[in-house]
Formats: structure tokens, sequence, C-alpha cells
């Protein structure tokens, strides 16, 4: 796991979704968290030893044990985090067995996940990203495990040329040759388009962790993009992806993406 830490300086999507619950997540969780706060990793100062001791007032553990995650502690947390960090710039939240939020805390947190107060990072720990509500993973970047639960779609080499072709538009940021490519493709069959999310994520999170770690180089062309925006589109496919699993049309799922990345942003 070690891989998905943050890079030094602490450039971190501010909600992600582990896929390792229990004590190694917690200690997943506490050393990226010290990173956060103090700026360095593999780090033996003061802040760094009392995020990893658990004992830091700007790093909160949620641990409700097998108990539901109700929504009274989601609104816990909303309070607590829009109170300044008591002694540095950042505030960490860790929820662990996160899939036990219920329905009901799962929706509340949505707003707080997707826009949460400067320098406030939650990370949300579980066996199995499925197991949360799709608009609760479509604002997180999740990290880990491929445990999915479904059936793994078929990435073959049309969907992995497809992809980098995808890849390479998107990396140049034109609107237009963004429609064009996705007008051709509109006719992509279900499992396809299933093959070619999995294929274009397959790119993405690659380029996000050499964004973070601040090593462009490994990370192809979609590394030139800033990490939010990265954030955002492994965000947006992955919603599609599980879309594809519904029975939304496929010219449906291809044909709002220029929509979705050149609108309100
Ligand atoms: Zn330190």
């Amino acid at each position: 796991m070690s891989q998905f830490l943050p890079g030094e300086g602490g450039d971190w999507p501010h909600a992600v979704l582990v896929e390792q619950d229990g004590a190694d997540g917690v200690r997943f969780a506490r050393e990226a968290a010290a990173i956060l706060l103090c700026g360095r990793r593999d780090c033996a100062c003061g802040v760094c030893r009392r995020v990893r001791e658990g004992i830091h007032p700007d790093v909160q553990l949620l641990d409700r044990g097998e108990r539901d995650i109700a929504v009274d502690d989601v609104r816990g947390l909303r309070r607590d985090a829009y109170v300044a960090p008591l002694e540095s710039g950042q505030k960490v939240y860790i929820i662990l067995h996160a899939q036990n939020m219920n329905g009901a805390a799962q929706n509340a947190a949505l707003k707080l996940f997707e826009e949460p107060p400067e320098g406030v990072y939650f990370i949300l720990l579980c066996d199995c990203a499925q197991a949360l509500l799709q608009t609760v993973r479509s604002r997180c970047v999740i990290l880990g495990g491929a445990a999915d639960g479904g059936e793994e779609p078929d990435v073959d080499e049309e969907a992995r040329a497809l992809a980098r072709e995808f890849a390479a538009v998107i990396a140049e940021g034109g609107e237009l040759p963004l429609l064009a490519f996705c007008l051709e493709h509109e006719k992509l069959k279900r499992a396809q388009l299933a093959g070619f999310f999995a294929a274009v994520l397959d790119l993405l999170e690659p380029a996000l962790r050499a964004v973070v770690e601040k090593k462009p180089e490994h990370g192809g062309e979609l590394a030139r993009l800033p990490a939010e925006r990265i954030a955002r589109l492994i965000r947006m496919v992955q919603h599609r992806a599980a879309l594809c699993e519904s029975n939304v049309g496929t010219a449906h799922l291809l044909g709002t993406i220029p929509a979705e990345l050149f609108t309100g942003n």
C-alpha cells in the first residue's frame, strides 16, 4: 500500500477510500496523515510520531466497532471539520469500517466528501469499496485492492488502444477532439465500454500516483494534468464504469463526458 502514500508537500485527494480495513488500514492512514501534516516522508519528528501513535489532535479516528456509523456521527464530523486545526494547517479524519455507515449517514456525508473545508482530508477504510453507495464511491479516489465483487471487465488490446487514444485527447485538453472521439465511438457495445473504462482507469490511477509523488515522468501523458483534474477524471470514469452495469444507455455514458468535463470547471 505504501505506493499510495502522499508525496512530500502533501498534495493528495481530499477524500480517499482505501480498500484495507482494520489495523493495517489504520496504520496506512496514519502514515498518510503524518505526511499531510508534516510534509515529509519517513520522518520521525514529534508531529509524525504523535500522528503514528494516534495522539495528534488534528488527526481523528472514527471507530464505531461493529456498530453502524449513523447520521449523527457524520454531523459530528462535519461540525468538527469546520473548526480550524489545533496545531497544524491540516486536519485528517480516518473512518474505520466505512462500510458500516448506514444509508442516511452516507447521504449526509456526500457534500462533505465532495467539498471538504480547506485543509481537511477524509480517509475511509473498508474491505471492499463496492460495499459503499456509488454516490460515495464517485466522490472518493479509491486506493488499493482491486477487489471489486462484480465481474472483472474484459480489458483486451482493443480497449487498451482506445484508452490510449482517449488519454491523448484528454491530455491535449481540447473540447472538440474529445467530442469527436465520443461521437466516433458511441456505438461501442456495453462490454467494450466496460473494458474501455477499466483500461482508462489503468492509465489514470498511475498518472495520479505519479503526480502526487512528484514524478510525472512515471505517469505517462496524463501526468501532465494537475492532481485535482486527474482525481476528477477518475471519479467520472468510476461512476460511468459502475453505470455500465446498469441499463443506462451506452451512447449516453460516452456522450455525456465532454459536457461533464467542460462545464462547471
Ligand atoms: Zn515529520
